[in-house]
């Protein structure tokens, strides 16, 4: 009873509080924050530059192509975000130590990691799926989120925190048919967030994830291009469309912004109320 007393004065006081509004408008705001995304020259990588880089981030997008770089550079100057870019294939230890030294060189230091590059070459039966095909999914979608988290720690503890956001899958909750490997990938991101997340909290750094549903990029098409494919995609959904990649970009962003600050090790499923967990 006395609980409910309480919380009813709080919650009066923070509709009637006009300073209490004006900080929340301000916690959404990046300004001043450096991010890397990983992967950001197309689909929820690119949505996430965008986001973070429209609540004021400066961006650093990258991918493997120099092309594809250029061309979405282009397209965020085009929106007026403050952005850098440089190739990055992030399998590459070589690649990676460029990106954050790129970063640190250009942007004085770093505050936010999006890490969200993955691969998938193998569609099948788990038991057919070779040593190399795990030896490139875990290296890629897995490893490479770990040394690339390694690499900005030190930096960002020079700026007294950070933010780290990884993008699983919702099949890293429940694999997905002749999808295997990969989704082992995913859940290993969720083991990781959790791993991360306490030997973090004390740099004041937390670490979240990210496991999108069925959204619409090139990396999923053989999933939404179908039509028949699609509808019956459809019916495990509560929100009957495919996602898209700004409605993951937003959740990532959020998740940067102060607006989480009690948030971390947690993943959040954007999936349009596909069934995965409890
Ligand atoms: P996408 O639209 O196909 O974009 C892939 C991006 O990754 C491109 O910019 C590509 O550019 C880059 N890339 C590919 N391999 C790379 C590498 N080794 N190193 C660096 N960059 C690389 O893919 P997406 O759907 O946005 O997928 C992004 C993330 O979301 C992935 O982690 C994926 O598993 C996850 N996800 C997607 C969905 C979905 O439905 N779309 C659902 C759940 C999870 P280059 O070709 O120039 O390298």
């Amino acid at each position: 009873m006395s609980y409910m007393i309480m919380f009813r004065g709080v919650s009066r006081l923070l509709r009637t509080n006009p300073v209490s509004g004006q900080r929340s408008m301000s916690q959404s705001s990046l300004d001043g924050k450096v991010a890397i995304v990983t992967a950001s020259t197309d689909g929820i990588g690119l949505a996430a530059a965008q986001a973070l880089g429209k609540r004021g981030a400066h961006v650093v997008v990258s991918s493997r192509r120099q092309a594809n770089v250029d061309k979405a550079v282009a397209l965020l100057q085009s929106q007026s975000i403050r952005v850098t870019g440089t190739t990055c294939n992030v399998g590459k230890g070589e690649d990676r130590e460029k990106l954050v030294q790129l970063t640190v060189d250009q942007c004085g230091g770093i505050d936010i990691l999006v890490s969200n590059a993955a691969v998938n070459p193998f569609f099948g039966n788990i038991l057919d799926s070779t040593e190399d095909v795990w030896d490139k999914i875990l290296s890629v979608n897995v490893k490479s989120a770990f040394l690339l988290t390694k690499l900005v720690v030190p930096h960002m503890e020079k700026r007294g925190g950070g933010n780290i956001i990884f993008v699983s899958s919702v099949a890293g909750y429940q694999p997905m048919q002749a999808l295997g490997p990969y989704s082992v990938s995913k859940t290993a991101l969720l083991g990781l967030t959790k791993a991360l997340a306490p030997e973090l909290a004390h740099g004041n750094i937390r670490v979240n994830c990210v496991a999108p549903g069925i959204i619409k990029t090139r990396f999923s098409s053989a999933l939404w291009q179908n039509k028949d494919v699609a509808d019956e995609f459809k019916k495990q959904l509560s929100i009957k469309r495919i996602g898209e990649p700004e409605e993951i970009g937003g959740t990532i962003a959020f998740l940067c912004s102060d607006e989480a600050s009690y948030i971390t090790g947690e993943t959040i499923a954007v999936t349009g109320g596909m069934s995965c967990r409890l």
